[in-house]
């Protein structure tokens, strides 16, 4: 017998691909953000956050409401949020509580939120300091918020829908269980894999054991070539991670490989990025770039 839905493959838009001062920096004089701001198109780059079809979001970042907006996706018809983590640049508490009733909007339909139990605790302090006096990990709230929230770790896997989510520790800020996910539909299985440096070895091992290969991965590449800095990868280390995937054999054949969450430092202009990209067999995305996983 048929099953179409082996045969659906996701849609992902990169709604944001800037780090977490976008791109250009707002006052750098700089010759990247000098450039960047005089050839203006894909060289401006909202906070890191991607769209899955129209109804799942990574990231409710600062950026992320008005770039599906701009990107004719509508935000109303989310029904899931994926949160890699809590810093500013991928959560924004004031796009949340807009569920609140004082608010007065009408929620066609609950929103359901994935993320870790360090990550949450973290959302609902933010939430916590502009007078919200819930929490995220409680019932009250969710009915409150009309929300539902499941508690992902590590290693664990989730039915959302249609589509299969496995989180793993990224190597970030870990106060606040920071996660990268996978997302399996049908033929299309997708990493996305920002904020993090270099992966764990707990994480590879993690991917090896899931049996999980990808069709797409979504690194962090926020320092460009010859650019050094922590907590995230640089151009040298994202090589390298794709380099240790392809090893351990969970890249597929023709897996499509695009480096997110870009900053100033070291990542050229988007043309001359590209190039070099390519040369390291990967590609540069930009806001609003649309692909087939
Ligand atoms: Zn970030
Ligand atoms: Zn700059
Ligand atoms: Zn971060």
């Amino acid at each position: 017998m048929r099953r179409p839905a082996l045969n659906w493959r996701m849609q992902l838009t990169f709604l944001g691909t800037g780090a977490d001062s976008a791109y250009p920096l707002a006052f750098c004089a700089c010759e990247i953000c000098r450039v960047a701001r005089e050839k203006g198109g894909k060289n401006l780059r909202r906070r890191s956050s991607a769209a899955l079809d129209a109804d799942l979001l990574i990231d409710l970042g600062p950026d992320s409401i008005q770039a599906m907006l701009h990107f004719g996706l509508n935000p109303a018809g989310l029904r899931f949020l994926l949160q890699t983590h809590p810093h500013h640049d991928h959560f924004d508490q004031n796009h949340l509580a807009t569920r609140i009733s004082e608010y007065r909007g009408r929620m066609a339909q609950p929103l359901e939120i994935v993320a870790s139990r360090g990550t949450l605790h973290r959302m609902t302090s933010m939430l916590q300091g502009m007078g919200f006096d819930g929490d995220l990990l409680k019932a009250k709230s969710h009915a409150e918020l009309n929300i539902s929230v499941q508690v992902i770790e590590h290693g664990q896997t989730l039915q959302l829908g249609q589509r299969r989510v496995t989180a793993f520790t990224a190597n970030h800020d870990s106060s606040a269980e920071c996660l990268i996910y996978a997302v399996e539909q049908g033929q299309s299985s997708l990493l996305y894999a920002t904020d993090t440096d270099s992966l764990p070895e707990e994480t590879l091992q993690a991917i090896r054991r899931a049996d999980l290969t990808f069709s797409t991965v979504v690194l962090d590449h926020t320092y460009g070539p010859g650019c050094n800095g922590g907590g995230h990868l640089n151009a040298a280390r994202f090589q390298h991670t794709i380099d240790r995937f392809r090893h351990q054999g969970v890249l597929r054949e023709k897996a499509k490989i695009y480096a997110t969450h870009l900053s100033h430092e070291g990542n050229m202009e988007h043309d001359q990025l590209t190039r070099y990209a390519a040369r390291h067999g990967y590609t540069i995305p930009w806001d609003g770039l649309g692909i087939t996983l």
